[in-house]
C-alpha cells in the first residue's frame, strides 16, 4: 500500500552527483520527512517526485505507475514551497481557485471549494485581499489551500514553514501536522531543522550527503540512531569512539579516552573500534563510587535552561561530557569530582 515508491534513484547534475542509490516507499497517508542538512539533496529528490526534474536512473512511481508517463498538470501531486509562489496581482479567492480556473471547472463549484478550502486554513474573510496584504503565516495558508483544492493524492512541501518566525512556525507545525491527518493526504515534507520533524513526521529519512542514512520513526531514530551521523544530527548526543574490549551477554566493555564504558549491542567483536553514543538526559552523575562501570570526570559548568539544567562534565582525556536533569536542586559544585554512569542498555552501539 505505498503510494509514493523511489526504487535506486540517482541523480547528478554534471559530474556532481546529488541523490545516490535513494529507495523509499511512503504509505498512504503516512507523513514521511526528508531531514538533512543544508545541500544533501533534499529539493532535488522533491522535485523529481514533483516531476520537475528528471532522474539520472531508477524509478519513481506514485500511485503504482511511473511519473515519466504523465504530464505534470496530470500527476495526483503538488507542491508547497517555502517562498508561497502565490500570484502577487491575483486576490486570495483567485490564488486558491487557479487550479481549477485552469482545469475549466464550473464557477459554482468553484466557489464552493475555495469556499471549503478557506475554511479549512482558517482565512474566511480574506478573498478579497491580494498577497502583499497578508502576513507570512497567512500566506503560506493560501498556498497550503491553493495545492489541496484539486484534491491532491500527494502533497510535497519543501521547506514550507522556514521564513516564519519561531513562534509562528511552531504553531504551523501543529496546524500542519492536524490538517494532514484530518485529510488523510499523504504529505512528504522537507525540512533542516530537526525539532519540525521529530514534532511532525511518522516517519524520517535522515540525509547526508545524497544517501539515506536511516529512515524510521521519530522515536526509532532518536534512540536508536544506526549511524554517527544520525546520532549527532538529531538531538544532542555525546559520542565516543572505543575499541570493544570485552563482550558479555551483548554487553560490550569499550576502552575510549574517557576510560571503559558498557554499552548494549549485538553482532561487534573484541577489538572492533565502534562509536557510542549516550543521550544527556540518560546520564547518571554521583560523588559517591557507582555499581558496574564508571566514568571519572569533574564538573564543568551549569546553564540553567527552565525545564532543565544542562551540565558539562570535563573528562580525563580533556573531552566533555553533556548530561541534563529535570531535579533543578544542585547537588553539585563547579569542580566537584564524580562518577559518570549510565544504563548500558540507554547507550548505542554504532559500527
Ligand atoms: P537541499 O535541498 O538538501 O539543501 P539540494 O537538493 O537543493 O539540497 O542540492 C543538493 C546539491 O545539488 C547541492 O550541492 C546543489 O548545489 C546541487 N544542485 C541542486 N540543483 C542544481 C542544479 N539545477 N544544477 C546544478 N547543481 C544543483
Ligand atoms: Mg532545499
Amino acid at each position: 500500500d505505498s503510494i509514493v515508491t523511489l526504487i535506486d534513484v540517482e541523480k547528478s547534475f554534471g559530474k556532481n552527483q546529488v541523490v545516490k542509490k535513494m529507495n523509499i516507499e511512503v504509505k498512504q497517508g503516512e507523513f514521511l520527512t526528508l531531514l538533512g542538512p543544508s545541500g544533501c539533496g533534499k529539493t532535488t529528490t522533491l522535485r523529481m517526485i514533483a516531476g520537475f526534474e528528471e532522474a539520472s536512473s531508477g524509478i519513481i512511481k506514485v500511485q503504482g505507475e511511473s511519473i515519466e508517463d504523465k504530464e505534470p498538470f496530470e500527476r495526483d501531486v503538488n507542491t508547497v514551497f517555502q517562498n508561497y509562489a502565490l500570484f502577487p496581482h491575483m486576490s486570495v479567492f483567485d490564488n486558491i481557485a487557479y487550479a481549477l480556473k485552469i482545469r475549466k471547472r464550473p464557477k459554482d463549484e468553484i466557489a464552493a471549494r475555495v469556499n471549503e478550502m478557506l475554511n479549512l486554513v482558517q482565512l474566511k474573510g480574506y478573498e478579497k485581499r491580494k498577497p502583499e496584504a497578508l502576513s507570512g503565516g497567512q500566506k503560506q495558508r493560501v498556498a497550503i489551500a491553493r495545492a489541496l483544492i484539486n484534491n491532491p493524492k500527494v502533497l510535497l512541501l519543501d521547506e514550507p514553514l522556514g521564513a516564519l518566525d519561531l513562534k509562528l512556525r511552531k504553531q504551523m507545525q501543529v496546524e500542519l501536522k492536524r490538517l494532514q491527518k484530518k485529510l488523510g493526504i499523504t504529505f512528504i515534507y522537507v525540512t533542516h531543522d530537526q525539532e519540525e520533524a521529530l514534532t511532525m513526521s511518522d516517519r524520517i529519512a535522515i540525509m547526508n550527503e545524497g544517501i539515506i542514512e536511516q529512515l524510521d520513526t521519530p522515536r526509532e531514530i532518536y534512540d536508536r540512531p544506526v549511524t554517527k551521523f544520525v546520532a549527532g544530527f538529531i538531538g544532542e548526543s555525546n559520542i565516543l569512539d572505543g575499541k570493544v574490549t570485552a563482550v558479555n551477554d551483548e554487553i560490550l566493555d569499550v576502552e575510549t579516552p574517557a576510560g571503559t564504558l558498557r554499552v548494549k549491542g549485538n553482532g561487534f567483536r573484541i577489538g572492533e573500534s565502534i562509536h557510542v553514543s549516550i543521550r544527556p538526559e540518560y546520564i547518571n552523575v554521583s560523588i559517591n563510587p557507582v555499581e558496574g562501570f564508571s566514568l571519572k570526570g569533574r564538573i564543568k559548568d551549569f546553564i540553567y535552561m527552565g525545564t532543565v539544567v544542562k551540565t558539562a562534565v570535563d573528562m580525563k582525556d580533556n573531552s566533555e561530557l553533556k548530561y541534563s536533569r529535570f531535579e533543578k536542586d544542585d547537588d553539585f559544585e563547579e569542580g566537584d569530582s564524580v562518577q559518570i554512569s549510565w544504563n548500558p542498555e540507554r547507550a548505542v552501539a554504532i559500527k
